[in-house]
């Protein structure tokens, strides 16, 4: 099980929460994508011939490549990976950029799944998000990918901005049950140091997020999806039966992807490693040197403890004899024993050898992960 995926840092204009590496600027557009195929070819062994199951182009703003641009790309990873002929591959576009004539020339391409970025389908939410689209083009970009062809959607929306009441959340769910899109992501507003939101918040020009709205919003969430028959199989993904995100899962069940890009990261089973963030850096050195910045071999530690994180995050659940297994006994024991208290508060639950959150236990996800992991070697 193996995928690529393949980060295209442009966008129009930052995003206030934004935390990704991309740049609001034109300059070195031009010769990104012939840079992206350098890198490519040079790593072309990187995933030793296994079959490339899932392609994905995140980023930035895949959007707003140039058709002939995307179309270079596969060109060049057909002719270097082996995909497999059924690969879900992703695009993930902005509201702004999914024309219909846009989506009818992404249908005459390999990719035959569209992520968009709706956020919320209210303006003033946009707003405070600093979004470029606005509510209107958010609908009807999924009417546009609709008619051009594409069924296997996906939208991101964010809960827990200020702007957001209860009533106006229950609104943008209905609403996103009604377009009957098969998958949605859903995120919790988060503010991260450095971003212009932390700064507008610390500067008291926007309201601060609320973490007790946010947990309302999330309860609000799981309680809508279950009732609309959404399968709740990753802490922050919803789907119908069939459509869960093969790439994301790829991520989660441990299998080897490449990131080509800036700043994508990569993972072989063995070593874990990502490309410098910048785009000057990335744009001199790709095809002359390498553009990995650091590379990393995972030490047991580190492996069971990515292992408990992403596991217990999902639908499949941390299970314990793949510990066992894997990791050995001892680490098994000591999961087993820091894994009681919070069975004990209902937090966990146990079905077999695995472990699964409960719907409180998914408001802890990351302390419980973290009281269960063992001790990091320097
Ligand atoms: S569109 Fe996405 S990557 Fe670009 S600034 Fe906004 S959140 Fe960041």
């Amino acid at each position: 099980m193996a995928g690529i995926y393949v980060h295209i840092p442009f966008c129009r204009q930052k995003c206030h929460y934004c935390n990704f590496f991309s740049v609001a600027t034109k300059r070195g557009r031009d010769t990104f994508t012939d840079a992206l195929l350098r890198e490519a070819e040079m790593q072309r062994d990187y995933l030793a011939g296994e079959k490339i199951e899932t392609i994905y182009f995140g980023g930035g703003t895949p959007s707003l490549l140039k058709t002939e641009d995307l179309t270079r790309i596969f060109d060049v990873i057909y002719s270097l990976f082996p995909v497999d002929n059924e690969a879900e591959i992703t695009l993930e576009t902005n509201p702004d950029d999914l024309t219909e004539e846009k989506a009818r020339e992404w249908k005459d391409t390999p990719v035959n799944r569209l992520s968009i970025g709706i956020q919320s389908f209210f303006d003033d939410d946009l707003a405070y998000l600093n979004r470029v689209h606005n509510a209107a083009q958010a609908r009807q970009s999924v009417e546009n990918a609709r008619e051009a062809g594409f069924r296997n959607l996906t939208i991101d929306l964010i809960y827990g901005i200020p702007t957001l009441t209860k009533k106006k959340w229950r609104q943008n769910l209905e609403l996103f049950f009604s377009l009957d899109i098969p998958h949605l992501s859903a995120y919790a507003l988060t503010v991260e140091e450095k971003t212009p939101l932390w700064a507008l918040i610390r500067k008291g020009r926007y309201t601060p997020v609320d973490e007790r709205q946010s947990v309302a919003h999330f309860r609000t969430l799981l309680e809508i999806a279950a009732k609309n028959g959404f399968i709740h199989y990753e802490i922050s993904n919803f789907s119908r039966p069939g459509f869960y995100s093969r790439h994301n899962s790829l991520y989660w069940l441990g299998g080897h992807y490449l990131g080509l890009g800036p700043s994508a990261h990569s993972y072989n089973g063995v070593s874990r490693q990502w490309n410098v963030s910048r785009l000057d850096g990335y744009l001199q050195l790709s095809g002359h040197q390498t553009v990995v910045e650091e590379k990393e071999i995972l030490t047991p530690e580190q492996r069971y403890n990515e292992y408990v994180m992403t596991s217990l995050r999902t639908v499949w659940g941390c299970d314990t004899e793949h510990i066992a297994n894997v990791f050995g006994e001892a680490r098994r024991d000591f999961f087993l024993e820091n894994a009681r208290p919070f069975t004990e508060k209902n937090h966990l639950y146990q079905e077999g050898t695995r472990f699964f959150l409960t719907d409180e236990g998914k408001l802890f996800a990351d302390g419980i992960a973290a009281a269960l992991f063992t001790e990091v070697e320097p």
